[in-house]
């Protein structure tokens, strides 16, 4: 037993001694790898850090550039539709580098399908220059007749004269084939006011069936107004307004196409209602005072079709009570910002 005892001494403490060598390179190996650790997930964060500053300045470039992006049709100063469809001015190409969002490429249409009546009437375009953008001037009053020339558009005529006014004739196409009619509309021309179309026929079951009934009656009375009075018209109104129960599942198409070949139209803010209710020359003259009192910019419907005598007789109180309201009366052209009825649908 003593022999075994003293024999088994030495082993004990070599085996105590190997104990301790492992666990101290234990310690060191798990030392230095926690503390390799250590330092590798210190980098880690720093990058987790540096990618997440990317992250942010990428997110912030992209909301800038959906800013912008959504920003740009605001850019026209509220210009309506004419000019988006009609011109497409030099306005609208946005300034940056390349990859601007917006801008246009050489030829936007090329290889998209078009509706075929774009391809009809190729001399119906009008030669609108809008470079030298809208005029939306305060304290004015457009005076618009509609519907003729007839036996009551001399009377206008004169009375305008007199006044020392100008205003715009929407006339309907079929009045202009009598000598009478010729005469009339040479004479709205030679006076200095504008010649506006409102259709060859004025049947709102015809012009209003499809686009390309629309284009070939309004195309007839372009061509019919320049034989007459060598004049191409630029300006139009809609008969009935932009927007009627007539034309009500084609009118955008309407608007586009006739936009879209550079013709503006009006609508009105003002009504002597003299095609509805008005019968009164007092009638007639209370409703354009009453409502222009309103506005600064008017745009006034008025008739001069045969039974409007009331019209006529209103006409010189109402020139006096507009100019009394401070406002200038001017004939519409092409630079006058349109006034018309706004859609939603
Ligand atoms: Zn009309």
């Amino acid at each position: 037993m003593p022999h075994r005892k003293k024999n088994r001494r030495p082993l004990l403490l070599l085996c105590i001694a190997a104990a301790l060598v492992i666990s101290m390179l234990c310690a060191v190996k798990y030392g230095v790898d926690s503390s390799k650790l250590r330092k590798e997930s210190g980098e880690l964060r720093l990058r987790v850090a540096e990618l997440s500053s990317q992250l942010a300045e990428t997110a912030q470039r992209l909301q800038e550039t959906e800013a912008q992006a959504q920003g740009d049709p605001e850019d026209d100063g509220g210009q309506s539709d004419p000019d988006e469809a009609g011109s497409g001015g030099e306005e609208h190409t946005p300034e940056g580098g390349e990859d601007a969002p917006g801008v246009p490429v050489s030829n936007p249409t090329e290889g998209m399908e078009h509706p075929e009546y774009q391809e009809l009437y190729p001399d119906f375009y009008a030669e609108t220059d809008f470079s030298a953008g809208w005029n939306d001037q305060d304290n004015v009053a457009y005076l618009t007749f509609d519907d003729g020339p007839t036996e009551r558009t001399p009377e206008v005529l004169d009375i305008l004269a007199q006044k020392g006014v100008k205003a715009t004739f929407f006339v309907v196409g079929t009045t202009l084939k009598s000598d009478f009619g010729k005469k009339m509309l040479q004479r709205i021309v030679d006076e200095g006011h504008t010649v506006a179309m409102h259709s060859m026929t004025h049947k709102y079951n015809v012009i209003y069936s499809s686009v390309e009934a629309f284009l070939d009656d309004f195309n007839q009375e372009y061509e019919l107004i320049y034989e007459i009075a060598g004049v191409h018209p630029t300006l139009f109104r809609f008969p009935g307004g932009s927007i009627n129960t007539y034309n009500k599942s084609i009118y955008k198409e309407l608007i586009s196409e006739m936009l879209r070949r550079g013709f503006l139209y009006y609508d009105w803010n003002v009504s002597g209602e003299d095609a509805a209710g008005a019968k009164t020359a007092q009638a007639v003259a209370s409703n354009v005072i009453s409502q222009s009192e309103k506005r600064s910019r008017c745009v006034v419907l008025l008739h001069d079709g045969e039974d409007k005598t009331a019209t006529v007789a209103a006409l010189p109180g109402m020139i006096d009570s507009l100019t009394a309201q401070g406002k200038q009366i001017l004939p519409l052209d092409e630079s006058v910002k349109p006034i018309v009825y706004g859609y939603r649908d």
